[in-house]
C-alpha cells in the first residue's frame, strides 16, 4: 500500500474545526439523506464517503436516513438497493437508520406550533396562483388573500386538510415569511400539502405531505445532526432551512454545509436520465455495466476500495467540475493491479497447432497468480499440441516491425510454456485463416531457451484447447460519444455511443473458471463483487453477476490494461 498522502483540510473540515473549537457543537453527526426513487450513483458515493468519513474522522455519528416525504415515486425496491449498496461501500450505519415519513406526527405537530405562532397559514390558491404572486427577480410577491386568516381558522383548516376533508391540489399550508425577500424560497413557501396516495410505508394513513424545505431541517434536527452537507443547488434554499430550524423548536440546530457535485464526463448522473436510459431500453436495466449507478459498476467489476479511493482523491470543492471517467478507470486499475488473478484467456481464437509437439501427449505448465503479490502463489495449467490464440496475434504478411506470428518471422514466446516459430497456416474457401501452424523447441520449458538466447519476438497468450472452455465476453465502452452529455442545452439521447457494448461469444479460458464460477453461484450474487481476472494482455475482466453460470460463462470487461489518464 502506498502511503497516505498528507492532504490540507477541505473546507468542511474547517468549518467543522471551528465549530468544535467554538464550542457551537461538542460532536460530529451526519447523515445521507437518499431519496428512495431511484439507484444510487457514483455522485451518491461521494456524498456516502465524504459524510461517513467525517463522522470517522472525528468519532463521531454517521445516519443514514430515508427521505421517504414525496410518496408519487418510492418504492420498497430502492430502499432495499440503497441499503445494499451503502453496505456494499463499506459505509456503516450501524443502528442508526431512519425514515423521514417516521416523523410525520413531529412535522405536523410542528406545523401547528407555527400556525399558533401566526407564522403559518393555510392558503386556497392554486399552484399555478401561487406562482403568479410570487413576483420575479425586480418585483416583490404579492400577498395571498388567505395570509391573514385567524390563527382559530388555520388551525381548523389544517386538521380538516389532514382529516381528508379536501381534494388535492385545493389548499397548501405555507410559511408566513417575507414577500419582498430577493430569495424566492422565503416568499412564503409551501409547507405541506394534499396528496391521495399510498405511502410505501405510512400506507394510507397521511394525506398531507411536507415539503422538502420544511421536513429536512426538522428530521436533521431531531436526530441532533451537527453538519447537513448537501449539494450546491440548495444554497439558496439554506435561509429557509435555518428559519425553519429558528422558528420550530427543536433540540439541535444543524448547520447546512453546501459541497459541488459530482459530475463525469461521457456520462449523465440524474436519476431522471438514468431512468430514462431503463425505460426506454437503451439499457438493460439499472444495473447495466454501462451505467454510472453503484449496481452497474458493481456489476462491471468496480470494487469498493477503487471507488473510495476515487472519491477521496477528488475532493471536495465549493465549484462544480467535471472528473474525467478514465480517472475512475485509472483508479480501478490500480486496484484491481495489485489484487486480480493473473489467467490466460482469449477473446477472438484461431487454432494453433505445434506441428512437432506429439499428439495425444499433455504436461502441465505453472504460472503465477499474480505477478506484483508472490504470496497470491501460482496455479497449473494444460498445454498439449493445439492451443488458442488470438487472431490478431498472427499476420500472413505482415505490417514492418510486426513481432508475433508470421511465417518464418521472429520466434515468439508462449507465455509459461514454450517457445515457437511460425511455419505457415490454412485458410478456408473464402481466404480466412483457420489455422495457424509453428514449431516448437523443446528445450526451451516454461519460455526459457536453454542455451540463453534472445528472443526477438513477442510473447503470446494462449489456451489449450484440449481443456479450454467457451465463454461469453462483453466488451464495453463509453455510454456517451458526446464527453458532456449532460450539459443543460443537450438532448442527452442523442448523444449515445452506439458502438458501448460488443458481445464475443466462443471466446477461451481456463477450465477452471467453470469452478470459480459453480462457487460464486452460490453467493449472493448481486451484492457482491464479483471475482475479477487480468486476462493477460487484454485488460481487467469479471464475472458477471446475473447472466454468468457454471454452464454458460460470461465475463465484462472491467477495464482495459492501457491508462488513457493523463497525470
Ligand atoms: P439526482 O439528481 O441524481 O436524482 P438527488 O439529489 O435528487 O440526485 P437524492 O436521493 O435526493 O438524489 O440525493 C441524496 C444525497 O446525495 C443528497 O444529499 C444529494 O446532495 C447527494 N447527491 C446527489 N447527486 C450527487 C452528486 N452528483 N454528487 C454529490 N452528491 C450528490
Ligand atoms: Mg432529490
Amino acid at each position: 500500500m502506498e502511503e497516505k498522502e498528507v492532504v490540507s483540510k477541505n473546507f468542511i473540515e474547517l468549518a467543522i474545526d471551528k465549530d468544535l473549537a467554538e464550542g457551537v457543537y461538542d460532536h460530529v453527526c451526519t447523515r445521507f439523506p437518499p431519496e428512495p426513487n431511484g439507484y444510487l450513483h457514483i455522485g451518491h458515493a461521494k456524498s456516502i464517503l465524504l459524510n461517513y468519513g467525517l463522522s470517522q474522522e472525528y468519532n463521531g455519528e454517521f445516519h443514514m436516513r430515508f427521505d421517504d416525504t414525496n410518496p408519487t415515486k418510492e418504492k420498497t425496491e430502492f430502499v432495499d438497493s440503497i441499503k445494499a449498496d451503502i453496505q456494499w461501500l463499506g459505509a456503516d450505519w450501524k443502528d442508526h437508520l431512519y425514515y423521514a415519513s417516521d416523523y410525520f406526527p413531529q412535522m405536523y405537530e410542528a406545523a401547528v406550533k407555527l400556525i399558533k405562532k401566526g407564522k403559518a397559514f393555510v392558503c386556497d390558491l392554486s399552484a399555478e396562483e401561487i406562482r403568479e404572486y410570487r413576483g420575479t427577480l425586480t418585483e416583490p410577491g404579492k400577498e395571498s388573500p388567505y395570509r391573514n386568516r385567524s390563527v382559530e381558522e388555520n388551525l381548523d383548516l389544517f386538521e380538516r386538510m389532514k382529516n381528508g376533508e379536501f381534494p388535492e391540489g385545493s389548499r397548501t399550508l405555507r410559511a408566513k415569511i417575507d414577500l419582498a425577500s430577493g430569495n424566492f424560497n422565503m416568499r412564503d413557501p409551501v409547507i405541506y400539502r394534499i396528496r391521495y396516495m399510498h405511502h410505501h410505508r405510512q400506507g394510507d394513513k397521511w394525506c398531507i405531505y411536507p415539503m422538502y424545505d420544511f421536513a429536512h431541517p426538522i428530521q436533521d434536527a431531531m436526530e441532533h445532526i451537527t453538519h447537513s452537507l448537501c449539494s450546491l443547488e440548495f444554497e439558496a434554499h439554506r435561509p429557509l432551512y435555518d428559519w425553519v430550524v429558528n422558528n420550530v423548536s427543536v433540540p439541535n440546530k444543524p448547520r447546512q454545509i453546501e459541497f459541488a457535485r459530482l459530475g463525469i464526463d461521457h456520462t449523465v448522473m440524474s436519476k431522471r436520465k438514468l431512468r430514462k436510459l431503463v425505460e426506454e431500453g437503451i439499457v438493460s436495466g439499472w444495473d447495466d455495466p454501462r451505467m454510472p449507478t453503484l449496481c452497474g459498476l458493481r456489476r462491471r467489476g468496480f470494487t469498493p476500495a477503487s471507488i473510495r479511493n476515487f472519491c477521496d482523491r477528488i475532493g471536495v470543492a465549493k465549484s462544480a467540475s467535471v472528473v474525467e471517467y478514465s480517472f475512475l478507470e485509472h483508479c480501478l486499475r490500480e486496484d484491481l493491479n495489485d489484487t486480480a488473478e493473473r489467467t490466460m484467456a482469449v477473446l477472438r481464437p484461431v487454432k494453433l497447432v505445434i506441428t512437432n509437439y506429439p499428439e495425444g501427449k499433455s504436461e502441465t505448465v505453472t504460472v503465477e497468480n499474480n505477478p506484483t503479490d508472490p504470496a497470491s502463489g501460482t496455479h497449473e495449467i494444460t498445454f498439449s499440441r493445439e492451443c488458442w490464440i488470438e487472431a490478431d496475434d498472427f499476420m500472413e504478411v505482415p505490417v514492418p516491425k510486426y513481432k508475433r506470428l508470421t511465417p518464418n518471422g521472429p520466434e515468439c514466446r508462449l507465455k509459461g510454456a514454450y517457445l515457437i516459430t511460425c511455419t505457415g497456416c490454412k485458410k478456408d474457401e473464402n481466404g480466412n485463416v483457420v489455422e495457424v501452424y509453428a514449431e516448437y523447441d523443446p528445450n526451451s520449458p516454461g519460455g526459457d531457451p536453454a542455451d540463453g538466447r534472445k528472443v526477438k519476438g513477442a510473447t503470446i497468450h494462449w489456451v489449450d484447447a484440449a481443456t479450454a472452455l467457451d465463454a461469453e465476453v462483453r466488451v464495453y465502452s463509453e455510454l456517451f460519444s458526446d464527453p458532456a452529455p449532460d450539459g443543460a442545452d443537450k438532448d442527452f439521447l442523442a448523444c449515445m455511443n452506439p458502438e458501448s457494448l460488443e458481445v464475443l461469444t466462443g471466446c477461451k479460458v481456463e477450465p477452471r473458471m467453470r469452478d470459480i464460477a459453480a462457487a460464486y453461484d452460490k453467493t449472493e450474487k448481486k451484492g457482491k463483487t464479483a471475482p475479477s481476472f487480468q486476462f493477460m494482455r487484454l485488460g481487467y475482466f469479471c464475472l458477471d453477476n446475473k447472466d454468468c453460470s457454471e454452464e454458460h460463462l460470461v465475463f465484462n470487461r472491467s477495464v482495459t490494461l492501457k491508462d488513457s489518464f493523463k497525470k
